[in-house]
């Protein structure tokens, strides 16, 4: 499990390891994020590493790298800088996946050589200022006129946008292949009637490119419509599960940086006369961090996994995606709060990783909504909460495995409670769908880190990652009995909230 494919064994590790001394070497994060833009030497140098046809099959141009290695890559990246790494990883999903495996042979000729070579950069644009998480409200039209698609709307937040040479645009285009339909469409920038906006100012990934870009009657051959006609939503949905992926990679490279940097600190911090590493509770949250990594990681190789073993990503890219960016986040704040004050700084503490990860629990999905999707797939799924791993592991992880046998257990029994307390209507209580979406995420996780230790190293890890989610996972099951009297509780709640609050005056609390 969670193996480098044969042929990949001796490139992947040496391509990781030329990445890693091109980040030292080239990539200032701070003057990146002080400016706000990443430098043109910085892209240039990743085109000749080939980083941008990683993902992009060898016919093409690119390298053909399977989803572990492009992981192992991006994560790679991601620890030495965020913004690098969300434009190159940006560039080998959501930017360039619908060319790969939806382009017509048109498409796929004409472009891919040049995005694999980096002379091209991909974006991705389907959310607008009215549609984010309800993506299926949406306006950009595409209308069909001739043996053209003519697209007019406007798209928010396209990432790498600002020097992108291709959008692959997500539009409402009725009548074409379905009365209510959206399709996919990749544009090149070079088309009449494609505006860029001006460059976002954002909290955090301050070189990664966000801009507004509009599509002013912009009309494309019909050929450049990726996939179906009128499936749009459905490929775009399949496009995510790589972008959540990779992103996913990005939050491991971000939480292993913040490990890097507490593990820096709490040996040479001294404070009551010996190291802060020294004492009990610091001894603690550094286990608990490598924990919480170890198991994102593993998460990230286990849906890379299923990629390999050519299953759908769909459910465990979203978990993938929520367990990494909450866990990244978790990592960073530890890692500030191990800092103290100097974490707080700019220059020498994590604060820019704070910044630069806050955005993963928020963009590719928010967390609130896929956990809705999460707990929906589990209630829906014909199969029941995987366990059954204690006759499978060696006998350091039996323990482990025994506590991860047990949570599949408990969580069968609730989905077999909720169905029959809620039936359909299950899918109106977002209390319990939540509550029950993190008791999967965990023993997903839980199960990947078990099943992929190999190393007593590992054994320990997997061990105390597994502690650290029954824990979780315990909680919100817990939580989960009392969902519909908490749901109670917060709609009476935000009666008294809501109420005055809409009447313009201030909403309750102590008076002065
Ligand atoms: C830096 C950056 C880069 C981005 N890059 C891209 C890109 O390249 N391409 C692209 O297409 N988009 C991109 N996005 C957009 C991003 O994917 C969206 O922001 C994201 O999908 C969430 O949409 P929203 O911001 O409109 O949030 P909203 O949909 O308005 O949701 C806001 C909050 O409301 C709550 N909420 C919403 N719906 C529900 C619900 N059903 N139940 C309960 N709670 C709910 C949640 O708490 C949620 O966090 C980017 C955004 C940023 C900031």
């Amino acid at each position: 499990m969670h193996e480098l494919a044969t042929h990949e064994r001796d490139i992947v590790p040496q391509l990781v390891d030329q990445v890693r001394r091109f980040m030292a070497r080239e990539v200032d994060g701070a003057a990146i994020d002080r400016r706000g833009v990443i430098p043109e030497s910085v892209r240039s140098g990743a085109a000749s590493l080939g980083l941008f046809g990683m993902s992009i099959p060898e016919e093409h141009g690119g390298a053909g790298l399977s989803l572990r290695a492009v992981c192992d890559v991006i994560s790679e990246m991601a620890r030495a800088d965020r913004s690098v790494a969300i434009m190159v990883g940006l560039h080998a999903g959501l930017g360039t996946r619908g060319p790969v495996e939806l382009g017509t042979k048109a498409v796929r000729d004409a472009y891919l050589p040049r995005l694999a070579s980096g002379e091209w950069i991909a974006s991705f644009a389907a959310t607008e200022a009215g549609a984010g998480s309800d993506l299926a409200s949406l306006r950009t039209r595409g209308e069909v006129v001739g043996d053209t698609l003519r697209l007019t709307g406007e798209k928010a937040y396209v990432t790498n946008g600002g020097f992108a040479s291709s959008f692959t645009v997500l539009a409402r285009t009725p009548g074409f292949g379905g009365a209510r339909g959206h399709s996919l469409v990749f544009v090149p920038r070079e088309t009449p009637g494609v505006e860029i906006g001006a460059e976002e100012d954002k909290l955090g990934i301050r070189g990664s490119s966000t801009v507004t870009v509009s599509f002013d009657g912009a009309t494309v051959p019909l050929d450049h419509v990726l996939g179906t006609p009128g499936r749009g939503m459905e490929h775009a949905y399949h496009l995510l599960t790589w972008g959540r992926t990779l992103m996913s990679a990005g939050c491991v490279g971000t939480g292993r940086a913040a490990l890097d940097a507490a593990l820096a600190h709490v040996t040479t911090r001294r404070q009551f006369g010996k190291p802060i590493g020294d004492f009990a509770a610091t001894r603690l949250h550094i286990a608990r961090m490598a924990a919480r990594l170890y198991a994102m990681e593993s998460v990230v190789r286990g849906v890379a996994d299923v990629h390999a073993s050519g299953g759908s990503l769909e459910a465990v890219s979203a978990i993938a995606k929520v367990f990494a960016s909450e866990g990244a986040f978790k990592l960073v704040d530890r890692a500030l709060q191990l800092q103290g004050a100097l974490g707080f700084l700019e220059g020498p503490g994590v604060a820019r990783l704070l910044r630069d990860c806050r955005i993963t629990r928020i963009f590719e999905g928010a967390n609130d909504v896929l956990l809705l999707r999460v707990g929906l797939a589990r209630l829906a799924a014909h199969d029941v909460p995987r366990g059954h791993i204690l006759g499978v592991v060696p006998a350091p992880l039996r323990s482990a495995a025994s506590e991860v046998d047990g949570l599949a257990e408990r969580l069968g029994e609730v989905v077999a409670d909720v169905r029959a307390r809620h039936g359909v209507t299950a899918v109106r209580h977002q209390l319990v769908l939540q509550r029950l979406a993190v008791a999967e995420i965990s023993l997903y996780a839980a199960t990947n880190s078990v099943l992929g230790a190999s190393s007593e190293e590992q054994f320990a890890l997997a061990s105390h990652a597994t502690d650290l989610l029954i824990e979780e996972a315990t909680t919100s099951l817990d939580a989960l009995s009392r969902a519909d009297a908490d749901e109670r509780r917060a709609l009476a709640m935000s009666e008294v909230l809501y109420a005055p609050y809409r009447d313009g005056r201030d909403a309750p609390g102590l008076s002065p």
